[in-house]
């Protein structure tokens, strides 16, 4: 596996793979990775020739009190990692690679980044549109590949896409969970053994309040008491538990069997966990 770390040497790389006809995806992730980064390496490989996964934690993506001094990283296991898969380019720029002296850009998606995760971490989504359209630009790929993990993310980025006529597929991959249920995240080392016992409970939660939506129950009623049995499972807060369109994310006050996706956010002790689910009826 070629390990690069500047621009300049990406788009050697990306142009000669050009010259010799390859279709190339692109993974970007923050690295510490895990099962479910893997899942999109894997699929990223049955639809390109080459895959160039990205290892870059986004500073503007993170807010002043958020966690982006103490996140996860771990570039060799990584590294070692994406060897093991038979990745041809770990792309690892170093943040002023990414953010020269006088960067002064910024970007702002509306619309689905509007609430959710937009509401609860200011700042956040811009700053995410901002290093995938980068990423976008310098990797130039055929097809970008992005986790259902962060459906909200996953929104955003395809709506910059075609905003900005950036001539790539944007793919979604389904969420990669623990056999109790609970989301592969990098954030979940941070978890207490306690804390892990009672994470599950999170997509427990998600998926009877599906079922009891698609079985005709009262939206709001039932996004209440979702709330509620998350507070006494042993969440400290819940900072939303919403019914949303599944491609505009606008809300859903009554569901009467559309594409709409369940989404949560909830703290548990240190960690906030994010997780989704797609209703079908
Ligand atoms: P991150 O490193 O957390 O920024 O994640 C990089 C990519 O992996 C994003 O597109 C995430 O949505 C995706 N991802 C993270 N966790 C999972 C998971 N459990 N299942 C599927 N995709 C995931």
């Amino acid at each position: 596996m070629r390990v690069i770390r500047t621009i300049t040497e990406l788009r050697q790389a990306v142009a000669l793979l050009r010259a010799d006809a390859k279709k190339i995806a692109l993974v970007p992730t923050m690295g510490a990775l895990h099962d479910g980064h893997m899942s999109l390496v894997k699929m990223a490989q049955h639809v390109a020739d080459c895959v160039i996964v990205t290892i870059f934690v986004n500073p503007t993506q993170f807010g002043p009190a958020e966690d982006f001094s103490k996140y996860p990283r771990q570039e060799i296991a990584d590294l070692a990692l994406l060897t093991e898969h038979n990745v041809q380019i770990a792309y690892v720029p170093d943040v002023t690679e990414m953010y020269q002296p006088g960067f002064a850009t910024t970007m702002q998606v509306g619309g689905v980044s509007g609430g959710l995760c937009g509401a609860v971490r200011p700042g956040h989504f811009d700053g995410v549109a901002l290093v995938v359209t980068k990423l976008l630009l310098q990797a130039a790929p055929d097809i970008a590949i992005f986790g259902e993990k962060d459906y909200q993310q996953l929104m955003v980025i395809k709506r910059l896409a075609s905003d900005l006529d950036i001539p790539v597929e944007i793919m979604g991959a389904p969420i990669l969970r623990e056999k109790d249920g609970l989301a592969l995240s990098s954030r979940n080392v941070y978890l207490t053994d306690k804390e892990r016992r009672i994470a599950p409970e999170l997509y427990k939660c998600l998926q009877q309040c599906a079922a009891a939506l698609t079985a005709g129950g009262e939206v709001t009623s039932l996004l209440e008491n979702a709330i509620s049995h998350l507070l006494s499972a042993g969440f400290s807060s819940v900072d939303y538990m919403e019914l949303r369109d599944a491609a505009t994310l606008a809300p859903c006050t009554h569901y009467k069997g559309q594409p709409a996706r369940l989404l949560v956010a909830a703290r548990l002790g240190s960690c906030r966990l994010i997780d989704n689910i797609e209703l079908t009826t």
